[in-house]
Order: C-alpha cells, then sequence, then structure tokens
C-alpha cells in the first residue's frame, strides 16, 4: 500500500536542503535564512516557529553533526573529481590533480556555512519523525 502525499507536503529531502523542521517541514531551522551572514549562520530557535517542536532534543545534541558534516565534505570531494575527470580529465602526468585538489578544498571552504546547515538538518531529521498531523499532536502550539 502507498499513501498518497497531498500537493502542498513537502519531501524528506527538499525539507533538509531547505532546512526545514523535519516534524511538520513548514517551520525554518534558522533564524536567518542566508548562510552566510556567518555571525548568525548556526542560530537556530529554541522551538520550531510552526509547531513547536524542539530543536535541541539534549545538550550537545549537534555535536553529531560533524560526523555528517564530514560524510558530505568526502561525498562532495568525490563527486567533484568524477566531475572534474570527465570534462577536464585528471593526469598525473600534469599539475591537473594538484589544481583539482586546490580547487575542491577552495570549493569546500566557501560551501561551508551551507553544508553545516544541512548536516545539522540531515542529524535532526534522523531523531524526529514527519508528522503530516503536526497539529493534532502534543507538540503544536
Ligand atoms: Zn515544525
Amino acid at each position: 500500500m502507498c499513501a498518497k502525499k497531498s500537493s502542498n507536503e513537502t519531501g524528506l529531502l527538499k525539507s533538509i536542503i531547505t532546512n526545514k523542521c523535519p516534524h511538520c517541514r513548514k517551520g525554518n531551522l534558522f533564524i536567518d535564512p542566508n548562510p552566510y551572514h556567518l555571525k548568525s549562520t548556526m542560530r537556530m530557535p529554541d522551538r520550531c516557529p510552526v509547531c513547536g517542536q524542539q530543536f535541541e532534543l539534549q545538550t550537545g545534541f549537534y555535536f553529531g553533526t560533524g560526523y555528517v558534516s564530514y560524510a558530505l565534505s568526502v561525498l562532495f570531494i568525490i563527486i567533484f573529481f568524477i566531475a572534474w575527470h570527465l570534462t577536464l580529465h585528471l593526469s598525473l602526468q600534469d599539475n591537473s590533480i594538484f589544481c583539482c585538489m586546490g580547487v575542491s578544498a577552495l570549493m569546500l571552504i566557501v560551501l561551508q556555512p551551507p553544508m553545516q546547515r544541512i548536516a545539522r538538518s540531515i542529524w535532526i531529521a534522523c531523531f524526529v519523525r514527519y508528522d503530516p498531523n503536526y497539529h493534532a499532536s502534543t507538540g503544536s502550539i
């Protein structure tokens, strides 16, 4: 049996990429929508403004996002090297591999703020289940 999603329901992947609350998939996980405002990039409200879901489930809850962030970085580097090889061709005979390493490292630095946010989104989505009837649950305001 397959349950049909209503047209206004957000999928898991989209809610993670757009940093939405995993419980209702509507409220924002972060106060500032721009991840490149570095002073406030990781600031989160205590609770979801839509459903009231608590965002820090326990003290130090987000320490585990380091593992997710590491995995995302490795995945990014693998994809970047494959894309570079397919388009510009990597070789040990010239400096192309070092150029690719340098550009991928620079890209990782530039992409760190949104990648850290996505790591937090993935981490909290591992522990909080989606509830399409969140209005009726006890966490609602
Ligand atoms: Zn919510």
